[in-house]
């Protein structure tokens, strides 16, 4: 007798679906920062033990539709996650192992303001399993988080560092933004080496975005603040680059560096478009063939979640709006993301085996052409953007999709 067929019908329907990553998104912030277009709301903490029910409701109606979904990441973003207790997160935490089988290996990460990790809820955080955290740095200059609204200063995120290592937490990421107005290219160099002493894992580094609807849009908008010029941006992440790979951290996406091995498994399940279950005001999602946001604010998201309700994965009472996506879209989705992973980029036989689609015969003329222009490359099977493609890859997607 085979082992296959010592499988119940329900072993192999399990044993065939494909880990999912969970995205849990936590609305509530101390503070507005001043670039922030999140889905995030001050001065609601009130309602945050409805809310960690909530979640855990819209957890349970998500995993009946399909028990023990294999999971391999959860990651809690925001928002301000860490302004939940342990005693929550926990509840959070518990709802997630009864409903999925969480793979023992797990990538648990918690996006924290430095201001939050203290010795003791750090410690917590450990104890409850976390070995991931994501600090929002931001920048060392005290000036640059004024101006951001940002609650914390370099002390606390010295603090927090030190917190994270008492904790035996080794693995964590520090965000950091250029581009900034009044930014010089020195400001950013100290920045950014401050954020290297302090040894992390692994950085996030991103340019400034002026988003709709935010204070910091509005002054630069209005002129009463200057953007640094784009060629002074690029100066400024050129410099990250050569500076990040000197310290021997290795870029594997647009945005981000790590040690060896290092990676975020969570975002990797993004840029790979694979599939991923989110939960909480606002939050996004892509399972069963489905893209999903859920609705926003965080008093109807309690007042819909109010019992268990069978549902069409993954569409939960909670679900503002969902499209099915064909595989044409599929696909060009799986090649923009996959272009902006440097170092991985689209491996052609996955995307074949995914896709049935030969993309080096499909596309000949379009590859070939940004080969021999230096904005593409082929190696070990994979097409990549070159250091210099990074730049132009909005018209290289044009051309390839
Ligand atoms: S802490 Fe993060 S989510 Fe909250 S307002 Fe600031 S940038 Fe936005």
């Amino acid at each position: 007798m085979s082992q296959d067929s010592q499988l119940s019908p329900g072993d192999v329907l399990r044993r065939e679906e494909p880990s999912h990553a969970l995205y849990l998104h936590i609305p509530f912030c101390a503070t507005k920062c001043t670039y922030c277009a999140f889905n995030t709301y001050t001065q609601m903490e009130a309602i945050i033990p409805s809310f960690v029910k909530a979640l855990c409701l819209e957890l349970r109606i998500l995993s009946q539709a399909r028990p023990g979904l294999p999971i391999h990441t959860v990651y809690f973003g925001g928002g301000t996650p860490s302004l939940l207790t342990a005693s929550q997160l926990h509840a959070i935490l518990d709802q997630i192992a009864s409903g999925y089988k969480v793979q023992p290996d797990a990538e648990i990460t918690l996006e924290a303001n430095p201001n939050d990790l203290d010795e003791g809820y750090t410690k917590e955080l450990r104890a409850l399993g976390f070995q991931r955290i994501s600090l929002g740095m931001q920048s060392a200059q005290e000036k640059e988080l004024r101006l951001f609204a940002r609650r914390h200063g370099n002390a606390h995120l010295l603090r927090a560092v030190s917190a994270i290592r008492q904790a035996g937490i080794h693995n964590f990421n520090l965000d950091l933004i250029f581009g900034i107005p009044h930014q010089s290219l020195p400001d950013w160099q100290e920045s950014l080496q401050q954020a290297i002493h302090l040894n992390p894992t692994h950085l996030s580094l991103y340019a400034l975005s002026l988003e709709p609807g935010t204070p910091m849009r509005e002054w630069v908008m209005s002129g009463q603040l200057p953007l640094p010029d784009e060629a002074n941006t690029v100066a400024m992440y050129e410099w990250a680059t050569d500076r990040l790979n000197a310290e021997g951290y290795q870029q594997y996406e647009i945005s981000n560096w790590c040690r060896p091995s290092y990676e975020s498994r969570h975002n990797l399940q993004y840029w790979r478009n694979l599939p991923y279950l989110a939960c909480g005001p606002g939050a996004h999602g892509w399972a069963n063939g489905v893209r999903y946001q859920n609705l926003l604010s965080p008093r109807e998201y309690i007042d819909r979640l109010r019992q268990t309700v069978s549902i069409d994965f993954p569409l939960t009472p909670v679900v503002a709006e969902h499209e099915t996506v064909d595989r044409k879209t599929q696909l060009a989705e799986t090649l923009m993301m996959g272009l902006r992973l440097t170092q991985e980029g689209i491996p052609l036989h996955q995307l074949q085996q995914r896709f049935d689609v030969d993309l080096l015969q499909e596309k000949k003329a379009v590859i070939q052409r940004f080969c021999e222009t230096g904005f593409l490359e082929i190696t070990a099977g994979a097409l990549r953007l070159t250091r210099e493609g990074r730049f132009v890859s909005n018209a290289i997607l044009r051309d390839l999709i």
